[in-house]
């Protein structure tokens, strides 16, 4: 039913020009098309990684000056101005996120309104680009000798464009990036546990943003055939952003249906407003604030939300049965050093979280790590897998100190881990979510998610998370969303997830919360499972029956400090520890 959709949408978008559809109609499609462009980008930016850009506008107005500038001044063709605006505009948007994106996420917003205000008073003091006039004359596009100067001609250069925009986001999000980009939505952690270099991959798709604007611009330009300053400024890059948000930022039909809306809203208000109020003036803003702050508090995920959740579901077709394994990562010998920590301490403020803790574990080897609520097991976890700095101490992986290291660097010497608090992209199926844990073991980028030309490593990635479903007896769920699992296979995901990473020692934060008896016992299966072909394992659970039969020696840890460590029969023996733990255990 999807398939019949899109084919009529493609269809009637081919139709339309050739039909007798008023020229003022082919008009709106055209503006429609060149918005779209922005909006499928912010869907990127926005919808997808959660970055917050007021600034498109300015983006568009780039590409559509360097069009105007070196197509009538130069007499460049618009076929390599389009290049050079890329560049210039990739250029910026390259800088422009370097500096802003290593801030918190809360100055972007702020600094796209600074980067789209300033554009605008820029381009309106240049001389040479004809101040508040701009540039008149721009020529129309050439297409193998036809000009392409009637909307009609210029209709199908655009949507064309718009089309492969819209299928390469789509793909780009169907893919190893379009996973990590998803995952730096909720805050870097995960993402980095999973290797991801999240700054990394912000700067691509603000980059990514900013060229999809730029196309937009140049198509403008010669499309308008004029430029000035306005259509660039920031009222425009607000507009972009209500296009995504209204359409449904995180989907890229989302984006065209949202600028669709927008324009066509925007001309009857236009008409219809100044005639009620009685005097002219630009009142469709005022009507699009009150729809936005409307939209944010009741329709978040948009208009293509509403239309998706009422198309059947997209299963994915299971077409990697027969790909290649990837290749593992040779396994530390039985009985080696595993991971070392050496007087590792965490001050928060005046609370010593992590109390100068060591201990060891070595290869094949199940270490559990108990102790009551706020005992610091968690923030052990942290300063391990690089989420949190030491205050000092020491920690070694495989004879190397990593402590220091960035997480995503401990994760690719393979540190992978769980979270307490279930970390993952809800609106992803069970084995996209599963399949980010593999992203350190393929390479494929941008482009050739694109192109399509991942195909054959995807294969690989998917089998790869089938299988780790299927080994934590998951397999069943691969298709659901992970967002409507009950928390205890929620949790059982996240295993799988870091399994995938293929690593050598694996941390699980309170596994067996929330999981219920026969699911615990599979668990326990999976945890030998995974001892007996030469993982550690670091274990931190509550539920003591679970701890005492399937780990090989504890640690016990209470406020901070390391209590006793032995083997279970040790500690539950340990006259200490039954006061201070099992004692208050009902
Ligand atoms: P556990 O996992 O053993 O229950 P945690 O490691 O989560 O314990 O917490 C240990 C102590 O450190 C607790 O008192 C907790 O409140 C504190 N703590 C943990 N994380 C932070 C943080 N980011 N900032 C301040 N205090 C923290
Ligand atoms: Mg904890």
């Amino acid at each position: 039913m999807r398939r019949g959709f899109l084919i009529f949408f493609v269809v009637v978008l081919g139709l339309l020009p050739v039909l007798p559809v008023p020229e003022f109609w082919i008009t709106q499609a055209n503006y429609i098309g060149l918005y779209a462009l922005v909006a499928i980008g912010l869907v990127l930016l926005t919808g997808v990684a959660g970055l917050t850009s007021f600034g498109q506008a300015a983006f568009v107005g780039m590409g559509a000056y360097t069009a105007a500038y070196l197509s009538t001044v130069h007499g460049m063709s618009p076929w390599f101005t389009v290049w050079i605006g890329l560049a210039i505009t990739g250029g910026f948007a390259l800088v422009l996120g370097w500096i802003t994106l290593r801030m918190s996420s809360h100055y972007l917003p702020l600094a796209t309104i600074a980067w789209g205000l300033s554009l605008y008073y820029l381009l309106g003091n240049i001389d040479a680009l004809g101040k508040y006039d701009g540039l008149l004359g721009i020529p129309a596009i050439g297409f193998f000798g036809i000009e392409l100067k009637s909307g009609r001609s210029f209709y199908y250069l655009l949507w064309v464009i718009v089309m492969l925009a819209a299928f390469g986001a789509m793909h780009l999000l169907d893919s190893r990036v379009g996973r990590a980009l998803r995952a730096v939505k909720g805050g870097s952690t995960m993402a980095e546990a999973m290797g991801v270099d999240t700054f990394r991959i912000k700067v691509t798709a603000f980059v990514l943003a900013a060229l999809l604007a730029s196309v937009s611009g140049w198509l403008f330009a010669h499309f308008q055939r004029t430029v000035n300053p306005s259509p660039f400024g920031l009222k425009m890059g607000i507009e972009y952003l209500f296009m995504a948000v209204l359409g449904g930022v995180g989907h890229v039909w989302g984006a065209i249906a949202g600028a669709g809306i927008v324009k066509i809203l925007e001309d009857q208000l236009q008409s219809l407003l100044p005639k009620l109020m009685g005097s002219d003036g630009s009142y469709e803003v005022i009507v699009f604030g009150i729809v936005l702050v409307l939209v944010l508090q009741y329709a978040r995920d948009g208009v293509w939300a509403f239309v998706d959740a009422r198309l059947p579901p997209v299963r994915r077709k299971v077409d990697w049965a027969n790909a290649p394994a990837l290749t593992e990562r040779a396994r530390p010998a039985a009985g080696e050093l595993v991971l070392d920590v050496n007087a590792v301490r965490k001050e928060f403020g005046g609370l010593v979280a992590v109390n100068d803790v060591s201990f060891q574990v070595r290869a094949g080897e199940i270490l559990g790590l108990i102790g009551p609520n706020g005992a610091g097991k968690s923030t052990t976890f942290n300063l391990v897998t690089g989420v949190l700095p030491a205050t000092r101490g020491e920690v070694k992986f495989r004879g190397e100190r990593i402590d220091g290291l960035a997480s995503r660097r401990i994760a690719q010497r393979g540190v992978s881990r769980t979270f307490q608090h279930v970390k993952m992209i809800a609106g992803m199926t069970v084995l996209e979510n599963v399949a980010l844990g593999a992203h350190l073991r393929g390479g494929r980028g941008v482009a050739a998610a694109m192109l399509r030309l991942d195909r054959a490593e995807e294969r690989s990635l998917l089998r790869e998370a089938e299988r780790q479903l299927t080994r934590i007896g998951m397999a069943e769920h691969m298709h659901e969303l992970a967002g409507n699992l009950a928390l205890g296979p929620q949790r059982l995901m996240e295993i799988a997830r870091a399994l995938c990473a293929d690593p050598a020692l694996l941390l699980l934060d309170e596994p067996a919360a929330g999981l219920r008896h026969k699911e615990k016992q599979a668990l326990v299966d999976v945890l030998r499972q995974l001892r007996g072909e030469g993982l550690s394992i670091l274990l931190v659970e509550h539920d003591m029956d679970l701890v005492m039969e399937v780990t090989d020696r504890i640690v016990v840890m209470e406020f901070g400090t390391k209590l006793i460590e032995g083997t279970p029969e040790e500690v539950q023996a340990s006259p200490a520890v039954r006061a201070a733990y099992l004692g208050t255990e009902h």
